[in-house]
């Protein structure tokens, strides 16, 4: 077992002396995982005022429970997603030019067994890092393409299994908490972490004020905005029926899982696996560690991140472990840590297919009871900044180009 299995929530920061109990914004953001975070930082660069609210830490939902990739998507070549791709490469460069320090460039391989198969991977591949080939600070001893047969054997996951050589590819990898909270430094939101919504203020069909507590100390606080963004992640439906009544599912929730063991000698590069559906196996050397993930399961409750790790979970990803890569005696091995994450995916018209099918793409859609209220609803990290550079532009009728370029402040609490 675990000995270190990661607290799910961050504990919270001493309050902040100082801080009103009547607060007014021009735009009140609900929920600071990375698209509430980002979209501070855009209003900021905007000169327009914004608090920034949740009911725990800035950046310790599920934010902080990614696989830490700022990526294209490798899996969207073989599911054929190739808009969200290419958006996906574009944002990836645009992180390395604002985050240089919260970000590292990999080279993954990805193995093949047969030589069809490993012909198939060069030409997608190539395709990716073609699309992909704006790559700032690229680091010159990474190597792409077909991986020299003996690199590729001096590496104990390549022994004894299916696979019979690898190609390499460019992705980018983070530290997901640091840069949500860089995101957060970055911006002049007012920041009420630790606080709970306990009501809402309406008046002619628009949201006007939220009052909230302060859970570390009790105090109450009213913030008046003339908009308000809800930026929820999974909790996105569970919050809509509690404050508004609201029973229509924006949402279906897949729960992924990634286990931490100790650094393996010679697992130099990362690995991504395909697997059945388009799924994705990573075999992640960082941090000293080696992180294996993910997993894919629907997730039925409103829990958001608050959902345990099923055995049969954790027996998946030994099962594809052993099965993929038998030259490391996996169940040997100590897990240093365990964690589990909720991806929000928006529910489908159509909402027949499994959440590994489903889009990770993301929906601005405005509340049916408030025109003045936006839900921001599924996305992933590497697009979160673009598509609040969307909002932001909407709301306040200006573009913003500084934010492609100007590099984050670094939150100071590191
Ligand atoms: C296992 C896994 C792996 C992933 N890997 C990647 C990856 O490699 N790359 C990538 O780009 N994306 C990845 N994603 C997707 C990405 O992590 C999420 O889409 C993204 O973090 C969602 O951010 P968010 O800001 O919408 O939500 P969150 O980060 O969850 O933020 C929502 C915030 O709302 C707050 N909140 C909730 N309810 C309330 C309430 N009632 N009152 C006040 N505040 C509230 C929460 O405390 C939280 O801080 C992965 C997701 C998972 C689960």
């Amino acid at each position: 077992m675990a000995d270190d299995v990661k607290n799910p929530w961050p504990e919270l920061p001493a309050p902040s002396p100082g801080l009103g109990s009547e607060l007014d914004v021009e735009v009140a953001i609900i929920g600071a995982g990375i698209h509430g975070s980002a979209l501070a930082r855009e209003l900021g660069l905007r000169g327009v005022s914004c608090a920034l609210i949740d009911k725990g830490a800035i950046g310790g939902g599920t934010s902080q429970w990614s696989s830490q990739l700022l990526h294209g998507g490798i899996r969207y070549m073989l599911t054929g997603d190739i808009t969200q791709m290419r958006e996906g490469l574009r944002e990836r460069a645009t992180w390395a030019r604002i985050a240089p320090s919260r970000v590292k460039w990999e080279a993954f391989w990805m193995p093949h067994g047969g030589w069809i198969e490993g012909l198939t991977h060069r030409f997608g591949i190539g395709l990716y890092d073609h699309w992909g080939s704006d790559r700032p600070d690229w680091p010159a001893h990474l190597r792409l393409g077909a991986v020299p047969r003996e690199v590729f054997e001096a590496d104990p996951r390549s022994k004894g299994g299916p696979y019979g050589g690898a190609t390499a590819y460019a992705d980018l990898m983070t530290w997901d908490r640091e840069l949500v909270r860089d995101l957060a430094a970055s911006s002049t939101a007012v920041k009420l972490e630790g606080h709970d919504i306990e009501s809402f203020e309406s008046e002619g069909g628009e949201l006007r004020a939220a009052r909230l507590r302060d859970r570390r100390d009790g105090a109450a606080r009213r913030v008046t905005f003339r908009r308000v963004v809800f930026a929820l992640g999974p909790w996105h439906d569970k919050a809509m029926k509690e404050w508004f009544q609201d029973t229509y599912k924006w949402l279906r929730l897949s729960s992924g899982i990634h286990l931490w063991f100790p650094a393996q000698a010679g697992c130099e590069r990362p690995w991504a696996i395909r697997r059945p559906q388009g799924r994705i196996l990573f075999v992640i050397p960082r941090d000293g560690r080696l992180q294996v993930g993910t997993t894919e399961r629907e997730v039925h409750s409103e829990e958001g991140g608050a959902v345990g790790i099923l055995p049969s979970e954790r027996e998946e990803i030994y099962g594809a472990l052993e099965a993929k890569l038998p030259g490391i005696p996996w169940r040997k091995l100590p897990v240093l840590a365990e964690e589990t994450g909720v991806r929000p995916l928006v529910r489908p018209t159509q909402d027949r297919m499994g959440t590994s099918h489903m889009s990770r793409e993301a929906l601005l859609e405005t509340h049916p009871k408030f025109a003045n209220a936006t839900m921001v609803l599924g996305g992933k990290l590497t697009t979160a900044r673009a598509l609040m550079d969307r909002l932001a532009a909407k709301l306040t009728g200006r573009e913003c180009p500084e934010s492609r370029t100007l590099p984050l402040q670094k939150w100071d609490g590191q």
